[in-house]
């Protein structure tokens, strides 16, 4: 039996609908396919955006869908301090800078002519120079990314999903140019991005495999060298095809017709979900 840990790692910040389902789906079938494990993780570390009747309803919908899944289910807002310390190691190493930039500084920092940025969007690196020390509340604390892909050697990831299938290996100057230096502490509160927190968490709960969206896997870039600089090993990626509506965009949260808990409510089986995403 070959190991395989996944997880669904949805944010309570609305209604599943047909693509958390598809989502969950999947994940839970291909672990249980392989005899391995299926977790639940709740990433709720914006406090503004979460709610308790969202997560209870994430409940719901997965038990009405036939999931189960190992407990305890581990909800980030209950380790942010473990986050917090990641953040601080990566900061120690001279990786991280205060950043009081607005979206609109940033937008006219990029509109203006400048050398060396090779990508319009990513950070200008106007707050690039700011040690530390120099920290004040509400700054957001972003990744030296040029200082971030000198201290690792080689980095790569697998992929299995059909869009990306292969060995990615990173390229430094790709991740500079395309991917900046991006934000890893959150300025609204004393938490880190979720994308810092997911690496963390899916080394911590020892995950094998990550099955999730296609829409994600641009960060799969940034999080791996969050891995390779922190230690963590690296799971194999599967991103998935998304489900969406009958103009060809995909689902969103506010997307409420194709919210789990109305179908359920309309009388449509657990089956007809599994079908309606092509399971
Ligand atoms: N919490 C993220 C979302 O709801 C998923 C992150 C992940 O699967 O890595 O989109």
């Amino acid at each position: 039996m070959t190991d395989f840990i996944t997880r669904f790692a949805p944010s309570p910040t609305g209604p599943l609908h047909l693509g958390h389902a598809y989502s969950a789906l999947l994940a839970h079938d291909m672990a249980h396919a392989a005899g391995g494990k299926f977790l639940l993780r709740i990433e709720d570390t914006d406090i503004d955006r979460c709610r308790p009747e969202w997560e209870a309803l994430i409940y719901e919908d997965m038990h009405w869908l036939g999931l189960t899944w190992e407990t305890p289910v581990l909800r980030q807002s209950e380790h942010l301090s473990d986050y917090q310390t990641h953040l601080m190691s990566l900061a120690d190493r001279g990786l991280i800078y205060p950043c009081s930039c607005s979206r609109s500084d940033i937008r006219a920092a990029l509109s203006a002519p400048q050398e060396g940025v090779a990508s319009p969007q990513t950070y200008p690196g106007t707050c690039r120079h700011r040690p530390m020390s120099d920290r004040e509340t509400g700054d957001a604390l972003r990744l030296n990314m040029e200082e971030a892909v000198k201290q690792v050697g080689a980095v790569s990831f697998e992929e299995t999903g059909d869009a990306y299938k292969g060995c990615h290996l990173l390229d430094p100057q790709r991740l500079i140019n395309e991917i900046g230096d991006a934000v890893l502490g959150r300025k609204e509160i004393e938490t880190v991005s979720y994308v810092l927190a997911a690496v963390i968490d899916d080394a911590a709960q020892g995950m094998t495999h990550v099955v999730r969206g296609e829409d994600l896997y641009q960060i799969t870039y940034l999080q791996t060298l969050l891995q390779a600089l922190l230690g963590l090993p690296t799971p194999i990626y599967h991103h998935h095809r998304l489900i969406r509506d009958e103009s060809g965009n995909r689902l969103a949260k506010r997307d409420d017709a194709r919210a789990i808990s109305t179908y359920r409510a309309e009388g449509t089986t657990p089956e007809d979900i599994r079908k309606m995403v092509g399971l």
